[in-house]
């Protein structure tokens, strides 16, 4: 064995050139993009055949401090010392000392992109993604709700030290962000707060009532009334005096709040602001002086936010002194998981552009698409609408496109897999918005070893196998080992070109419409 390097890439450090003249017995591959310098040492990420390793070169003088640092093993190079350091949560913290980018922080007002990645493994192929097409879009590279945490029994700690490792790997030294997304509770906002996430997305829609669509004057009537108004510091007397007969200029758009449009607004919203006001209390008080994103997520519940509801929850957010940059609508249409929208897009043109000019007017913040993968008819509309004063998140996508590469280069743990989703199909699609039905996606013994990767383009079997990722990455045997996780995580680690080139592909089909705006 010997050390080998991707001889067309730029490879101008000492310690590239070291290892590549290192002598053989080492079983090093370099990755030559993830070369860097600083005070202390320089470094870089090795593939090995027991997998990725970190390698520093320490300074002279350097070598006792580092050791103390990070964990791992003394080794040497063309006879100069080597630590050689497996990817611990231990090391991964040391490393964002030492290189200071790879640290999530709050993103720039502007295009920023949410990639979520269950299995840990796609950040690199998202860097190529956004290389390749250009723009100024800022990345969110660790992205996962407690909910996809807990079905992938993944750590807060976890995800980010994934991000860290992958975009050390893959070079990116421009700013990147950090999404605890759809954060419901205050101890769950702490702990990802402790690990290092530095965007938190709350989603109220638990206190958001559904019962002002109803159209039951009585009801809404009692519901208004009992509405928290101590959490609100107000009365139901001041928010008439201040709201009630308003009409909104909007850049053109005029939106009234007459008395009955308040109502309905502040009985389904009410809860909801107050909710997100104390998980923002709550969060500033976690994090101190160190700044953070806020994003304010209503995309999961039953009906749409009219511009009405909007300027109510954005006008009472800012009475509270709430301060986000990012706000969630659910939009009219649906947003369904892994496939292109669905409904009227006129209708969702029209909406957009309003709620967009809210947004300005009120802020500015970013208008959030959730569930935004796979939308590619709506792409241009939205970023011209929000002038690039917009977030594009997508969470399960990466995931589809590993499946897609174990497609191509392990078809038989793909078959199993597409298996095994459709027996759980009924039961995972429980809480998402999906409409496939097992019925109508192709029979998995009536498609050949070549038509597999095909099958990734299938509308049923997108969200068959997007809605039961948790139950595929958690399926054990008795003896610990994961059914297919285990075997999946191997053949990604074992073909990360294919796997980055699926994603990349996938990616720069999301990012082209919002770059260069
Ligand atoms: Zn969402």
């Amino acid at each position: 064995m010997h050390i080998t390097t991707d001889s067309g890439r730029r490879n101008d450090t000492n310690l590239g050139a070291r290892l590549q003249q290192a002598a053989p017995g080492t079983g090093f591959a370099l990755i030559p993009a993830s070369l860097a310098a600083s005070a202390a040492a320089e470094w870089a990420m090795v593939r090995t055949p027991a997998g990725r390793r970190l390698v520093v070169a320490p300074a002279p003088g350097r070598t006792e401090p580092l050791l103390a640092e990070f964990e791992g093993e003394k080794s040497e190079a063309g006879g100069f010392p080597l630590l050689v350091a497996p990817l611990t949560a231990r090391n991964a913290a040391a490393l964002r000392r030492h290189l200071p980018w790879l640290a999530p922080r709050p993103l720039p007002v502007g295009t920023s992109a949410g990639f979520g990645d269950r299995l840990g493994l796609a950040t690199s192929g998202h860097v190529l993604a956004l290389r390749a097409v250009g723009g100024a879009i800022a990345p969110v590279f660790a992205q996962q709700s407690i909910r996809e945490m807990t079905r992938t029994g993944r750590s807060p700690q976890a995800v980010i030290d994934d991000a860290t490792w992958g975009s050390f790997e893959a070079g990116w030294r421009d700013v990147q962000g950090a999404d605890a997304d759809h954060l419901k509770t205050a101890d769950d906002a702490t702990a990802c707060a402790r690990a290092g996430f530095t965007w938190f997305t709350i989603d109220p829609g638990e206190h958001v009532d559904g019962r002002a669509d109803a159209g039951d004057p009585a009801g809404l009537r009692a519901a208004w009334e009992a509405l928290p108004w101590d959490r609100l510091e107000d009365s139901a007397a001041s928010m008439l005096a201040r709201l009630a007969g308003r009409v909104f200029e909007i850049e053109g758009h005029r939106v009234s709040l007459d008395e009955g449009a308040l109502a309905k607004a502040a009985v389904k919203y009410g809860r909801a602001v107050a909710h997100v006001t104390a998980m923002y209390r709550h969060l500033c008080a976690v994090k101190g002086d160190q700044p953070f994103d806020l994003e304010v997520s209503v995309d999961e519940t039953d009906t749409p936010t009219t511009h009405a509801e909007h300027i109510f929850v954005a006008s009472e957010l800012r009475r509270l002194g709430v301060r986000w940059v990012s706000l969630a609508p659910r939009f009219v249409g649906r947003f369904e998981k892994g496939v292109d929208y669905i409904g009227d897009i006129a209708a969702l043109d029209a909406d957009i552009r309003v709620h967009a000019a809210i947004a300005r007017v009120f802020g500015p913040y970013k208008i959030s698409l959730h569930s935004g993968s796979d939308k590619f008819s709506i792409y241009e509309m939205a970023a011209a609408h929000t002038r690039g004063v917009v977030h594009l998140k997508t969470a399960g996508t990466s995931y589809l496109e590993a499946l897609r590469a174990v497609a191509q280069v392990a078809p038989d743990l793909f078959r199993a897999i597409y298996v095994f989703a459709r027996e759980r199909y009924d039961q995972d699609r429980a809480s998402y918005h999906v409409s496939a039905s097992v019925a109508e996606a192709p029979e998995p013994a009536r498609v050949a070893d070549a038509g597999l990767p095909a099958l990734l383009e299938d509308f049923h079997v997108r969200q068959i196998l997007h809605v039961t990722f948790g139950s595929v990455l958690t399926a054990g045997r008795s003896d610990g080992s994961l059914t297919y996780a285990d075997p999946l995580r191997s053949i990604l680690q074992a073909h990360p070109d294919v796997y980055e080139d699926c994603l990349e592909r996938h990616f720069v089909r999301h990012l082209r419409p919002f770059a260069g705006r």
